[in-house]
């Protein structure tokens, strides 16, 4: 009996410590699925907050601010300041738009915003982003503020004014639905004639000497923007706004397409096809280390955009063998995306250099200088090259028809183009956005076409088109056998 009790005491021992024993399994089995859950929600919650810093830094979304206003020091890292080109509500919402699958509140949207991404703030400014975009902010706040408009943001004004606000007719003010349309206001018959006051980035040309090292000057003017306060009757503000509607609609159009079109086409591109990405707009304006200024002066931005730049583009490129050609223009004062950021680096670089006793008076200074200190390769572009380039440019050339309003160049024969208010890459010759064509067809040839009949002989100097296989090659002539 006693023997019994016991043989069952130890079966029952035994029991327990099998029970005892899965239960501490079923336990470390729920940690770790807890744990993998936890893992999970981290990780969706990292992605996420990738997702919204990769949105938030692209170029339509975010402009990025270049120079010493746009650094930003933390940790003993200087950062890059990008300014919002919209309210975070708006974003967040576009940012919804864009991804429909994605689940993620406006609160949590705003926390994953990097400290260097900033509204702008157009009275504590040094800089001017885009002056379009200012002005027409600067006037829609003042609006809003004043209780004339329902909303503060220029976005939101837009599409109350227009049927559809990624649709390039109503945009450019061409579509007959809203063309005659504006946005809707509410003026108060009681403050009517009161005079109001805001802010507005103008340019202005101040004429400058410069003096040389032989002593002699010559003048030259540089075009300088300042923050100015205007004032106006709270009705001339209402107007001045609906005037600057139509030129702000189309630049938030161009923005748009040429930036969602270029990526298309980076995304898109085959093995014979290559992608230069260049950015022209500012100058390094050369500095000695004894009168470090912060010159806030900027040459012409649109320099590059012109008939001889547009004739190179269409011939060159033809000469190393490329079938077709096309040159793409971002909308103007708006980032251009790497090359900025490449470029801004660079120059922020160079001034520390500068602040460090470095003298860089030239472009061969700055090159050799920077080398020295960066892994960016670069290349200098010498007075010999630009001449050797300025004589593949014949000596009269017609002016290419609304070239400030061009923001695509298709070539596919040497000199003659195409042109577009903006891109469109379906095909080299597709005829999408009304594209205008035009050929370069200087008198110097058609001279020298009448010439070779009668008269074999062609003059050193003279500029020719000459015919290869069909393709035509443009050139100077440099010596007569
Ligand atoms: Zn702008
Ligand atoms: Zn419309
Ligand atoms: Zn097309």
């Amino acid at each position: 009996m006693e023997k019994k009790l016991k043989q069952k005491q130890r079966e029952l021992e035994c029991t327990r410590k099998r029970i005892r024993r899965l239960e501490e399994n079923r336990g470390r089995a729920n940690q770790a699925q807890k744990r993998r859950e936890r893992l999970v929600t981290v990780s969706k919650r990292k992605r996420m907050g990738t997702l919204v810093e990769t949105f938030l830094h692209r170029d339509d979304i975010t402009t990025v601010i270049n120079g010493k206003a746009g650094e930003m020091r933390k940790g003993g890292q200087i950062f890059r300041k990008r300014y919002l080109t919209d309210t975070m509500e708006n974003l967040h919402k576009k940012f919804i738009g864009e991804n429909p699958t994605l689940k993620i509140s406006r609160s949590q949207f705003c926390k994953h915003r990097p400290f260097w991404i900033v509204s702008p703030r157009v009275t504590d400014r040094e800089t001017c982003g885009c002056k379009i975009h200012e002005n027409f902010n600067s006037k829609v706040k003042k609006l809003h503020q004043l209780g004339i408009t329902r909303t503060m943001s220029s976005t939101e004004v837009v599409a109350s004014s227009v049927c559809d606000a990624v649709d390039i007719d109503c945009m450019y003010n061409r579509c007959d639905k809203c063309k005659k349309a504006t946005f809707p206001v509410e003026m108060n018959p009681n403050t009517k004639d009161n005079i109001v006051s805001w802010e507005e980035w103008v340019s202005r040309s101040t004429p400058v000497t410069k003096k040389h090292q032989d002593g002699s000057t010559s003048e030259f003017e540089v075009k300088n923007t300042i923050l100015e306060k205007k004032f106006a009757s709270i009705e001339r503000l209402v107007d001045l706004t609906k005037e600057d509607l139509p030129r702000f609609c189309t630049h938030l159009y161009n923005i748009g397409h040429q930036f969602t079109r270029l990526k298309m086409l980076k995304d898109s591109l085959t093995e014979d096809q290559v992608v230069v990405h260049v950015d022209y707009s500012e100058n390094y304006n050369c500095k000695w280390s004894k009168e470090i200024k912060d010159t806030h002066f900027g040459w012409s931005h649109q320099q590059y955009r012109n008939k001889t730049a547009f004739y190179l583009a269409s011939t060159v490129p033809f000469l190393k063998g490329f079938k077709a050609v096309t040159w793409n223009f971002t909308e103007a004062s708006h980032s251009k995306g790497a090359p900025d950021g490449v470029g801004g680096a660079l120059k922020n670089l160079a001034d520390r250099m500068v602040a460090y006793g470095t003298d860089i008076p030239d472009a061969h200074a700055l090159m050799e200088n920077l080398s020295k200190q960066t892994s960016v390769k670069l290349f200098e572009v010498t007075e010999e090259k630009i001449t050797t380039s300025g004589e593949l440019v014949p000596p009269s050339l017609k002016t290419v028809p609304g070239t400030m309003k061009v923001h695509q160049l298709v070539a596919t024969e040497p000199g003659k183009i195409r042109t577009r208010d903006v891109s469109c890459f379906c095909s080299p010759s597709c005829d999408c956005f009304s594209p205008r064509e035009f050929i370069f067809c200087p008198k110097e040839v058609e001279v020298e076409e009448s010439h070779k009949k009668q008269d074999p002989t062609i003059e050193v100097g003279t500029w020719i088109l000459v015919d290869y296989d069909g393709d035509l090659y443009p050139g100077s002539v440099t010596q007569v056998c």
